[in-house]
């Protein structure tokens, strides 16, 4: 990754290093599997090869690196890969089509992408629209990349910028700044190890030069063009502009090597555009007049006709037009036909004419792009304003929801806390005499439906008051609440226990006849009186309660009459001496 970003970093500045280090990353994350250092390195690759190779090699690479951004869902880097698919749409040579695919990005690209990236996407539109002939549109598009990418001036993008925005401000004919913005882009790429920017830096201060009348100062600039690395790597394989060189040698008088210049342009095989065509026919017309004389200037110039007044051809810029104009206005003057030069002054005038408006219309349309990017980069950020509003309403909302289902849970427990409270005994923890009223006569219609026996006890601890005579009155509770253990521990799930006073109690046993439950009863009594407990310091033993069992087969049909026989017979237990359960079937059991 550390390669690819620097290799990305590099692009510009140094573009062979850019190159070998993307090589290099390229391996290291194939062997790692390392899919962002990937999609960065065959990022890099592609558009180094923008630069230096074939579009056809460039799109290999830039539609990999597309897709693994998009696996790794890293949109801007998506963005990033597209643009460099569109740019190289374009140097196939379907401008429009490269356009359409590019403006499609923009307003993704302009809220995902920072500086020099964002410079990137907005070159390559310019790019269009100049290869479209509409220098206003890519004058106001390089006009706003510019604006990004000072802020990373270390990448050299903007030394790229500088060059393309001189060429638009070339063809609409502003040369003072044009010249200006090249002398910016050549201070710049002093320090850079780029050979194609330099030269292609140069040749629009070459252009610029002569079309300012001042051809006789671009000699040391053909010089030194001459002297940077030729191909691949070096001043590319691309826009050479072997016939502006030319034009500018022989206008500063240099006859051998415009000589030259002219052949090279044509064994070069990559003249095929408009302005290259005239541009040829110009330097040709040139030689053909320092040969053989302006008549012979004339006849060669000719060959440019078709392209300069649009005869079932796209025409060539305007520049190179007033070019045009210029030169045959020069030739007919010198061949002594003063009406031919005139006709050529004219139609110079009004290419002028054209050229300036235009160059007035690029100013406009440049204050037009960027309002018009003001106001989305505003609807962007009123958009990720709402959005935030909604994540904090939202979040509010899933606070208060929170709030609120503690709320419940605390209901919940305090409601669960007070039924527990309104049905429950707290010293003996068995229910109470209220829950024994409420539960009784529906255990009674229950026992009723199914035919089956109910069996109530009444139960009243013997010599109670002894108890805490003698041992205090906490002692006593103590011995309740023991009391209530044992009943809860020693009953069967479905029986109930109730405190139903003081220290008497009763038991609700379903499906159970007295009897049975007097068994059981017993088996208490018999647990409760070998029981000891240590309270307050004294041992307590010898304990014993008298119990009174009644069922509903006895003939009882209300809750009072089932508990008022109970009660009787706890009396009658009490009567013949304490300590013993009766009920109706058997004398009381010792
Ligand atoms: P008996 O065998 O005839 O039932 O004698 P007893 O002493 O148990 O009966 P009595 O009705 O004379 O006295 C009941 C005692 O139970 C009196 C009262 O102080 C005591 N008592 C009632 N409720 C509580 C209580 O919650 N805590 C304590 N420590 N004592 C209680
Ligand atoms: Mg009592
Ligand atoms: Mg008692």
């Amino acid at each position: 990754m550390r390669h690819a970003r620097r290799a990305w970093r590099l692009l510009h500045t140094d573009t062979q290093a850019a190159a070998r280090l993307a090589g290099k990353a390229l391996v290291q994350a194939q062997r790692r599997g390392d899919t962002e250092a990937l999609a960065w390195a065959h990022l890099v690759r592609g558009f180094h090869s923008l630069y230096f190779a074939t579009p056809a090699e460039a799109l290999a690479d830039l539609e990999v690196a597309e897709r693994l951004f998009g696996e790794r869902g890293d949109d801007a880097g998506r963005v990033l890969a597209a643009t460099g698919r569109g740019r190289a749409a374009w140097r196939s040579g379907c401008a429009g089509a490269a356009l359409q695919q590019l403006l499609a990005l923009r307003e993704e690209g302009l809220r995902l992408l920072k500086h020099e990236q964002r410079g990137v996407l907005l070159n390559a539109i310019a790019g269009c629209h100049s290869a479209l002939g509409d220098s206003r549109q890519a004058f106001a598009y390089l006009h706003e990349a510019l604006r990004g990418a000072g802020a990373r001036r270390d990448l050299g993008f903007d030394a790229v910028l500088y060059c393309n925005l001189a060429h638009e401000l070339m063809q609409l004919g502003d040369l003072d700044q044009a010249l200006e913005q090249i002398a910016l882009g050549l201070a710049r790429s002093e320090r850079m190890n780029n050979a194609r920017l330099r030269s292609m830096l140069l040749i629009n201060r070459i252009t610029c030069l002569i079309e300012a009348g001042r051809a006789a100062q671009t000699w040391p600039d053909i010089e030194h063009l001459l002297g940077l690395p030729p191909g691949a790597g070096g001043r590319g394989t691309t826009a050479l502009h072997f016939e502006t060189l030319a034009i500018a040698a022989l206008r500063c008088g240099r006859v051998g090597p415009g000589r030259d210049l002219i052949a090279r342009a044509e064994a070069g095989g990559y003249i095929h555009l408009p302005d290259e065509r005239v541009e040829l026919a110009l330097a040709r017309a040139l030689l053909a007049q320092h040969d053989a004389g302006a008549g012979a200037g004339l006849r060669a110039l000719d060959a440019a006709a078709p392209w300069v007044h649009g005869e079932g051809q796209p025409p060539a810029s305007l520049r190179v037009r007033c070019l045009h104009a210029e030169l045959a206005a020069q030739l007919h003057e010198a061949a002594g036909d003063a009406s031919g030069a005139l006709e050529a002054m004219r139609r110079l005038q009004a290419l002028a004419g054209e050229r300036a408006r235009a160059l007035s219309a690029a100013r406009a349309q440049a204050v037009l792009l960027q309002a018009e990017l003001l106001r989305l980069r505003h609807q962007l950020e009123e958009h990720e304003a709402r959005r935030r509003a909604t994540e904090r309403a939202r979040a509010e909302l899933a606070r208060a929801n929170e709030a609120l289902s503690r709320k419940i849970v605390e209901v919940e427990s305090l409601q669960a806390a007070l039924h527990e409270q309104a049905t429950h005994d707290a010293l003996t923890g068995l229910f109470n005499r209220r829950h024994l009223e409420d539960t009784l006569p529906s255990m009674l219609a229950l026992a009723a439906r199914e035919g089956q026996a109910l069996a109530a006890v009444v139960i009243d601890l013997d010599h109670f008051k002894a108890v805490n005579d003698q041992h205090g009155h906490d002692a006593g509770d103590r011995l309740l609440a023991e009391f209530g253990r044992m009943l809860r521990e020693h009953l069967r799930r479905s029986d109930l226990a109730f405190r139903y006073g003081g220290e008497e109690f009763c038991l609700l046993m379903p499906h159970t006849t007295a009897r049975s439950a007097g068994r059981k009863v017993g088996e208490l009594l018999r647990r409760w009186q070998a029981a000891r407990f240590q309270l307050a310091g004294t041992a307590l033993d010898g304990l014993g309660f008298s119990a009174g069992v009644a069922d509903t087969t006895e003939g009882p049909a209300s809750a009072a009459a089932l508990l008022k026989l109970a009660d009787q017979r706890l009396l009658g237990a009490k009567r013949s001496g304490r300590g013993r359960v009766l009920d109706a079937a058997v004398a009381p059991t010792r």
